[in-house]
């Protein structure tokens, strides 16, 4: 599906739940039940069937903690099974992969991203309120010896990321890393990071020159290879220019409204359409969908914070 900028919108994050097992201080507020109800996997699979129908490819099955969900593993079995369907991927904290990586590889997963923002047990149980930290690696350990493709997502929170030990830790796993620019989203509305432009600066220092690497991922990162890594290290400068021309993605929170643009509070409720019978259900959430991609803004703005207009958080969301 093409948008009005000429974009390519072939990749849909789906959040499974709001709930999260974690606490991180710019994102959740951890074990909650905020009383919103979480689309049923009925739900999950109609509304994915119908995007891949509109041209939707590429799923990112996010939340909350999606592998809080007992079902996971049926919902990515059936989102591959769909016409059309190159990957299904999935997003999580890792605190419970170890047990369900063999699940997760059965059901025929693409890719994990786990999220880590610090390799240091002490800081990673004062910014998320768990000790699970062994209990992560443990679980990409499971994975990589599973044969699942993972990487490690770093939200840049500036000065508190410490880059050479999170880098130095990703190479000896093995397993590639990217920083995240801090978005002003939800508990991060007033929080500061620091541009991703810096981090490549203590990179080369340390590492090497960066050659930038012609393979991209899903979306707007990109990716640079260094004289003293195995690994890759890729950016995601959600604040930079770049980043919305590069916009490929449109997003559905856990309660079923599917979102635009990260940054505005518009949404599309597809809740009427999922009431219907299942023979108009998928037409009517294909009408939808397409709403959504022809409403896509050019670009965000978070560079001005009073234009921010959604109010939810990075939880609900699912980022
Ligand atoms: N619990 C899962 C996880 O940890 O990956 C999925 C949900 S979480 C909301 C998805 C990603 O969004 C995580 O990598 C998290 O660090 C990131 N995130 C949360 N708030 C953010 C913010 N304000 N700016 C940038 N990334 C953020």
């Amino acid at each position: 599906m093409k948008d009005r900028y000429g974009r390519n919108i072939d990749y849909m994050r789906l959040s499974v739940t709001d709930r999260c097992n974690l606490s991180c201080d710019y994102c959740s507020a951890g074990k909650k039940d905020t009383g919103t109800n979480p689309l049923s996997k009925d739900q999950i699979l109609a509304i994915a069937s119908a995007a891949s129908s509109a041209g939707i490819t590429k799923f990112k099955l996010t939340g909350g903690e999606p592998l809080m969900r007992s079902d996971l593993p049926e919902i990515i079995k059936s989102i591959k099974s769909l016409p059309g369907v190159v990957s299904v991927t999935l997003t999580t904290n890792g605190v419970l992969l170890s047990d369900k990586c063999e699940e997760l590889k059965d059901a025929g997963i693409d890719l994990i991203n786990v999220s880590i923002d610090t390799c240091d047990k002490k800081e990673y149980q004062t910014l998320t309120g768990s000790d699970k930290l062994t209990k992560v690696i443990e679980g990409i350990r499971a994975c990589i010896a599973n044969g699942i493709r993972v990487r490690i997502n770093t939200v840049n929170r500036g000065s508190k990321t410490d880059v050479i030990s999170l880098v130095k830790f990703a190479d000896s796993l093995d397993v590639d890393l990217r920083f995240i620019e801090l978005m002003p989203i939800g508990k991060a509305r007033d929080m500061k990071g620091s541009p991703n432009l810096d981090i490549m600066k203590t990179l080369e220092n340390e590492f090497g020159t960066g050659t930038e690497d012609e393979a991209k991922g899903n979306g707007p990162a990109r990716y640079f290879s260094f004289p003293k890594l195995k690994i890759r290290v890729g950016f995601i400068s959600a604040l930079g220019e770049g980043f919305c021309d590069e916009c490929n993605r449109l997003r559905v929170t856990s309660d079923g409204k599917l979102k635009p643009c990260l940054c505005f509070g518009d949404v599309i409720d597809l809740n009427g359409a999922l009431k219907l019978e299942a023979g108009t259900r998928e037409e009517a959430l294909v009408k939808l969908i397409k709403e959504a991609v022809d409403s896509k803004p050019e670009r965000h703005t978070f560079g001005t914070p009073d234009g921010i207009t959604e109010t939810r958080g990075m939880d609900y969301i699912g980022g």
